[in-house]
């Protein structure tokens, strides 16, 4: 058995924590799969190959290193936190608090086991409803997912950070937005959950496992948010913007690949939007 498939999930761990948003592009991701393979005991076939052994040591810390398909076509692949059980929890917090003691900078605070889960826990609720994320739905979550004792910590209605105080909302948009869960709307999004989108993180740890969630036949991965669906309304595909538009360049007769319907000239077909965001 060779040494490097633990070194390279070390490695990829590593890399992936030292993110400002803890997602990489599809690009970057395969250069560093190419510098593993090239400098380190690890090969396989495809990325597939080597995304699978890298899974295989990355399980048992409650670790997943996976991607999705955003509607603009880019791939990203980021770690995702898949642990219930406190042995795999206890392993964790020990990786992260390592991972900050390599890669932490300054004020760019590394976040705990308990923080992941209740940031993921707001960004489900979020995709849900955003306009109604007040300080009481925050409460509700931070109950649910770590229970009474353990919710007071995102709760306390005052947090100090270098200098500043802040209240449980702005600690938590602000959290949410430099770790890559969310994204401003416009220059001047602020102080509110509606004047945020799903950034990167979201569209990995919430979208990508949600079953209701339709695949893109052309792709075969998830048409997170927007996509364009058929224009005929008994056809049920739905596909990302630029998969569509690569397909009727191949094929300008504007059939759709699932149904054969013509679809109309540019613009055509029904958009996503706020109102169907989960594309269904
Ligand atoms: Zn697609
Ligand atoms: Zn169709």
């Amino acid at each position: 058995m060779s040494v490097g498939w633990a070194v390279a999930s070390g490695i990829i761990t590593q890399r992936f924590l030292a993110l400002q948003d803890k997602c990489m592009l599809d690009a970057e991701f395969q250069d560093l799969v190419n510098d593993l393979q090239e400098n380190f005991d690890v090969e396989g076939d495809s990325v597939a190959d080597v995304v699978k052994e890298i899974n295989d040591r990355l399980t048992p810390l409650g670790l997943r290193l996976d991607h999705v398909r955003l509607d603009s076509g880019d791939v990203i692949w980021g770690l995702k936190l898949t642990s219930k059980e406190d042995g795999q929890k206890m392993r964790q917090a020990a990786l992260l608090d390592h991972a900050q003691l390599e890669v932490g900078k300054p004020g760019n605070r590394m976040l705990t086991v308990e923080d992941v889960k209740f940031y993921k826990g707001v960004c489900d609720r979020f995709v849900k409803d955003r306009s109604a994320l007040d300080d009481k739905a925050l409460e509700e979550v931070a109950e649910s997912v770590l229970g009474a004792g353990d919710a007071r910590k995102y709760t306390k209605k005052e947090h100090v950070c270098c200098g500043h105080t802040y209240s449980d909302m702005d600690f938590a948009l602000d959290t949410l937005k430099k770790n890559g869960w969310l994204v401003p709307a416009d220059l001047d999004a602020s102080g509110r959950f509606d004047h945020f989108l799903p950034g990167p993180r979201t569209y990995l740890e919430i979208f990508s496992d949600d079953d209701s969630v339709s695949d893109c036949p052309l792709c075969e991965q998830k048409t997170v948010i927007g996509g364009e669906s058929c224009p005929n309304g008994q056809c049920p595909q739905w596909f990302h913007t630029q998969c569509i538009q690569e397909y009727f360049q191949q094929y300008p007769d504007r059939s759709c690949p699932s149904c054969r319907v013509k679809w109309p000239e540019e613009g055509g077909g029904r958009h996503g939007d706020d109102d169907d965001m989960m594309g269904s």
